[in-house]
């Protein structure tokens, strides 16, 4: 008898993951909230970690080809002294692809299967009841699968009904993010500007767009915060270095996307009987270190890896968990210190970790950044 799994939430886990399944036979449904997929969001930069979760799931060329290789990773100080080269030509295994999410989307969306994404169902728990996984919905009807797939992201009402104790948590400090046209700006290198005054990244994107964000230290949902327009980011960051103003100024003034930034605090485990926990519903992390989607992606892969061998379910669920629990919470902590080094304010102390990052050679970075995005599949 086939078996049945209900896939929560159409984001870049999900519907991975419903790439991946489909690859090994099985047929997913996925439910999700929203009432139509909109093309929204920013950039997203994509590790090597992703790009091999990518090709385990067949689908790394049509990605590749939407968006654009970075080719240099540069941390700048706020006049714009290189403070770190995080990546350079020449070192694929640390290879990264910035792409538009709507581009992203676009691609998994198009490996779906007709009528295998549910539109308009919110899910708001589930039952185990040792047989099946009950999903339970908005509109009170109920849908009875041997496995659940809980990919409904950071503020999953699967997850917070099964772990209600595990909330996302505010990280100190507020992002907003945009798509500017670089005109006749030349941008090759994405970089990130560390400044006390906050943080500004820069990515040079296909179809000569530049994706870029703003990081701030503030309150929780600080009212003033949440009404800055493109004009009051631009006053904030107008003293900064070359090109940072211009980029903001060309910035269409309905384009900006304004987030507070949390993260989970680690899980204790992903698997509850017949339902496992993917993408940021398990483990929502910082944007610090690009990893959140690509965390998603390598869900994805792994769990199709493990199937591939071996189509028992229960085994699957264990292995999942082996293989993704301590290396996911490893990057949660990891982009959760390094986000706090990042958002230093104090100008002495920034001076001093600007010059700490100068004197350590580039090769000590990468190399911890190699282990952290080597995959095992
Ligand atoms: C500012 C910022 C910058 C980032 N930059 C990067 C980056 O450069 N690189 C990177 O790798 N990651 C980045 N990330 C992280 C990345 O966006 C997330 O990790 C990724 O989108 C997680 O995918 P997901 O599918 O797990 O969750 P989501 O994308 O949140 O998808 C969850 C889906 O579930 C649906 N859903 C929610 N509730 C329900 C419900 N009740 N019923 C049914 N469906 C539901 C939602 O509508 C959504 O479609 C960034 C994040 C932020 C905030």
């Amino acid at each position: 008898m086939e078996t049945t799994i209900a896939i929560t939430g159409a984001g870049i886990a999900g519907l991975a993951t419903a790439i991946g399944l489909r690859k090994l036979g099985y047929r997913p449904v996925i439910f999700e909230a929203a009432p139509a997929i909109k093309p929204l969001g920013a950039g997203l930069t994509l590790a090597a970690n992703a790009l091999k979760s990518l090709e385990k799931i067949g689908i790394r060329e049509q990605t590749v080809a939407a968006g654009q290789m970075i080719d240099e990773l540069k941390i700048l100080d706020g006049k714009g002294k290189l403070v770190s080269h995080v990546h350079k030509p020449g070192n694929p295994d640390l290879d990264i692809l910035a792409i538009h999410r709507a581009d992203l989307h676009q691609v998994l969306l198009d490996q779906l299967d007709p009528g295998s994404l549910c539109l308009g169902q919110q899910v708001t728990g589930v039952k185990n009841t040792g047989r099946k996984a009950i999903l339970e919905f908005a509109n009170g009807s109920e849908f009875a699968a041997d496995r659940v797939l809980a990919a409904d992201g950071i503020h999953s009402p699967i997850r917070r009904s099964l772990l209600p104790d595990a909330q996302p948590r505010y990280a100190g400090y507020t992002c907003w993010r945009a798509i500017s046209e670089a005109g006749d700006l030349e941008v090759k290198a994405a970089t990130e500007t560390w400044s006390p005054e906050g943080r500004f990244g820069i990515v040079p994107l296909t179809g000569n767009r530049i994706y870029w964000f703003a990081v701030v230290n503030a309150p929780e949902q600080d009212p003033d915060r949440k009404n800055w327009t493109v004009h009051s980011v631009l006053g904030h960051f107008s003293r900064f270095h070359d090109p940072i103003p211009a980029v903001i100024r060309r910035t269409p003034t309905d384009q900006l996307i304004h987030s507070d930034i949390c993260d989970l605090s680690p899980l204790p485990r992903y698997r509850f009987d017949r339902v496992l926990l993917m993408g940021d519903a398990a483990h929502a992390t910082t944007p610090n270190m690009g990893q959140g989607a690509c965390q998603a992606l390598q869900d994805a892969a792994v769990l199709t890896d493990i199937l591939e061998k071996n189509a028992d379910w229960d085994a699957a669920f264990v292995q999942f968990e082996k293989r993704r629990l301590s290396r996911a919470n490893q990057v949660v902590n990891t982009s959760r210190m390094l986000g706090r080094i990042a958002q230093m304010q104090h100008p002495v102390l920034t001076g001093i970790r600007n010059n700490l990052f100068r004197m350590m050679p580039d090769s000590a970075g990468q190399k911890r950044m190699k282990t952290l995005l080597s995959t095992d599949f």
